[in-house]
């Protein structure tokens, strides 16, 4: 590992450190207690208002592994988990909070919560969680991001974890004894994690799912590949656990999808990158690589994001290998783009992006176009440019695979 990279991963675990310590026990979003100013004798300012936080609106969603509840306030509050395992129940209880006429509680067909269900009292607000069966929720804070509202997050394991494990060893097994190349297709963002949004409102994680799924048909028409998704519906996934199925699969090449957006409503076009590991070929590269890895401080919540410097450390040993081959995917993927001449192509980039940063497997990163652009969001919506979109993805990886050289593969089971 260089100084540079040192010194990098020291002020991501610094900030990182920082950020758990401040947001990962329930307790204040930020602040709030205007009664504390009170006591200060000289103050000669009337002690601010406080603000009575009102619960807005309610989402879950159901994933493999667990179910995710997010409540959105329209402002901080204080909050506190009361569990009660015998009932198989839990209540976040949301100090002087209230809840708008408009809040409706999420369906919750699926996993393992049975009942949502929302009480209104002159100290606050009680939401109330019924399980099927006890497991321990997690819950989290997160300050609103741009446009949005301080959520509280929790999420509840569905039981049985250790079966799900098993299962997809032997799924991985079976895979590895087809002697097909394997593709690991990741459909960005997901759950709470929205991405882009277009004017339209359309999202970048529901337009990520369906080109994915298309690449996924588009890839297995070819009888030599197997294709996994790192998702199959809406729910969030933390980036460092989709390229570790790309790993677990011992895969050929990891595919990410993703849409664009621009400060102004003029971009347009299509973009590949791979991973650069200093620093990204221009500023507005580096630019979406924050915000596309800023979508981890949603989907992995504070506890789970600690690893860049062993990230750092792995790269090292097979880093220059790996990216040469990266850099062989995204020119494949974007020559077929520029093929199609659907949109303009804008080139193949690189930038630090986190869900690119598998040391072992060849990874890229498609923008596959501008979603806030009226116009290339209404494409973005029309299943035949998505179908045109995955096709010269799929001709790219194609393409790539019959010049890379093939993986080899251990015997022994990956964990
Ligand atoms: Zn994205």
């Amino acid at each position: 590992m260089n100084h540079a990279n040192r010194a990098r991963a020291w002020a991501v675990g610094f900030a990182l450190a920082f950020f758990v310590s401040a947001a990962v026990a329930p307790g204040p979003l930020a602040p709030t207690d205007a009664g504390a100013a009170t006591k200060k004798k000289s103050s000669r300012k009337a002690p601010a208002k406080p603000v009575t936080p009102v619960a807005q609106s309610m989402r879950s969603y159901a994933g493999p592994d667990a179910t995710r509840l997010v409540l959105d306030l329209s402002a901080s509050a204080n909050y506190r988990l009361v569990t009660d395992s015998a009932a198989s129940r839990f209540d976040v209880v949301i100090d002087r909070a209230v809840s708008s006429p408009a809040l409706e509680m999420p369906a919750v067909g699926e996993g393992v919560v049975r009942a949502v269900t929302i009480g209104e009292d002159a100290t606050g607000l009680r939401l109330r969680v019924e399980l099927d069966e006890w497991v321990a929720p997690r819950i989290f804070g997160l300050e609103g991001e741009t446009g949005t509202a301080p959520r509280i997050v929790i999420d509840i394991d569905r039981p049985g974890q250790a079966e799900r494990d098993a299962a997809e060893r032997d799924r991985i097994a079976k895979v590895l004894s087809t002697g097909r190349r394997i593709i690991v297709v990741d459909p960005g963002h997901g759950g709470e994690a929205a991405g882009a949004v277009g004017p339209k409102r359309t999202y970048e994680k529901t337009v990520a799912l369906a080109i994915a799924r298309m690449v996924e048909e588009e890839l297995e028409k070819n009888a030599g590949i197997s294709v996994v998704l790192t998702r199959t519906a809406d729910y969030d996934v933390p980036l460092r656990d989709r390229y570790r199925v790309a790993e677990r699969y011992q895969a050929d090449a990891f595919v990410s999808i993703h849409m664009n957006s621009a400060r102004g409503r003029n971009g347009s076009g299509s973009e590949v990158y791979f991973l650069s590991l200093a620093s990204a070929s221009d500023e507005a590269s580096k630019n979406l690589a924050d915000l596309e890895n800023a979508a981890d401080k949603i989907s992995a919540g504070p506890a789970e994001r600690a690893d860049d410097d062993l990230v750092g450390i792995l790269f090292d040993l097979k880093q220059t290998e790996v990216i040469q081959q990266s850099s062989l995917l995204a020119e494949s993927v974007l020559t077929q783009i520029e093929d199609g001449r659907n949109l303009p192509s804008r080139g193949v980039k690189q930038a630090p992006f986190a869900v690119l940063k598998s040391p072992v497997v060849p990874s890229i990163l498609v923008e596959c176009a501008f979603i806030n652009n009226p116009a290339e969001e209404r494409l973005l919506r029309d299943p035949q440019f998505q179908r045109d979109m995955a096709r010269m993805i799929a001709r790219g990886v194609t393409g790539y695979l019959e010049k890379a050289p093939p993986v080899v593969r251990g015997r022994t089971s990956v964990n």
